[in-house]
């Protein structure tokens, strides 16, 4: 569970989980496109297209997950996360202790205090 929470944190980007639970929750609640536009206006726009651009997800695929409830999305992202990008996940381990580091490049373990720097 640690390990999980240790991966969405440090490497959710690589599934852009940040810009599609955005774009649900914009799709969600500002559904009349007025009210996008105002919302858009004070707040940026939402560059969903860079997500297509980049080859990660179609237009299409992106739909049909922000239909998901954000919890079932949260999972999916999950999944697609651990599937596609696997090998770009890196479980910092302490070499003393062997328990997750704080962050992919801390050198110092927050349990047993061991510093590997
Ligand atoms: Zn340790």
């Amino acid at each position: 569970m640690e390990e999980e929470e240790y991966i969405k944190k440090h490497f959710f980007g690589l599934v852009y989980a940040w810009h599609i639970t955005q774009y649900q929750w914009l799709r969600n609640n500002y559904w009349k496109a007025e009210e996008l536009h105002i919302r858009e206006g004070i707040l940026g726009k939402l560059d969903i297209e860079s997500v297509v651009t980049s080859g990660e997800y179609t237009k299409e695929e992106i739909d049909d997950l922000i239909l998901l409830t954000p919890i079932e999305l949260e999972k999916e992202l999950f999944n697609r996360l651990m599937e596609k990008h696997y090998d770009k996940i890196v479980l910092n381990k302490c070499p003393r202790c062997d328990k997750l580091a704080r962050t992919p490049f801390a050198k110092q373990c927050k349990y047993c205090r061991y510093d590997w720097h």
